[in-house]
């Protein structure tokens, strides 16, 4: 059973490497798909400006505030999801960023990548290991149960300093 999980590892790994290949911007692909979806919301969404690091998102009937150096938008999409949400990618475009440049790093392809790697080495089975002198490891020796008219947990959590038992 663990050759099984350790092969699956093996392709699991592989298969991640693969899948990064795909990818067609620095930014993971579900991250993305929901930039875009911001990116165009965010166009249709008005801007006010203090002309320094905060700015007003009128949303229909709601109106969102964003301190860039905080990184923090009043829906909170933006401090959860790590993702600029459709107020902040508004805000950006007025100043002219680009809010893929926003995106955390726990999204970017490197740090993907950088999770796979170190990779699984290859071993022989075990027919081809070679034999020992040692002694075989064995299972230890089950002791009797202090008490047998008491289940052995609480024998030894609910016992007081004299060794008569309390109620858990
Ligand atoms: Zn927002």
């Amino acid at each position: 059973m663990l050759e099984n999980i350790r092969h699956k590892m093996i392709d699991r790994h592989g298969d991640m490497i693969k899948f990064a290949d795909t990818w067609i911007s620095d930014v993971s692909p579900m991250a993305r798909l929901i930039l875009e979806e911001n990116k165009e919301i965010g166009r249709t969404l008005r801007v006010n400006s203090n002309h320094d690091i905060r700015f007003e998102i009128q949303e229909g009937e709601y109106r969102h505030m964003i301190d860039m150096t905080k990184k923090t938008c009043s829906c909170r999409l933006w401090q959860l999801r790590g993702i600029p949400c459709q107020h902040v990618v508004c805000a950006l475009y007025h100043i002219g960023q680009e809010p893929k440049d926003y995106v955390e790093h726990w999204y970017k392809k490197d740090t993907f990548l950088s999770a796979f790697k170190y990779f699984l080495q290859p071993i022989s089975n075990m027919v081809m290991w070679p034999d020992t002198n040692n002694p075989a490891v064995e299972p230890p020796e089950v002791k009797p149960c202090h008490d047998p008219g008491v289940h052995p947990i609480y024998n030894l959590a609910y016992l007081t300093p004299k060794g008569s038992h309390i109620s858990p």
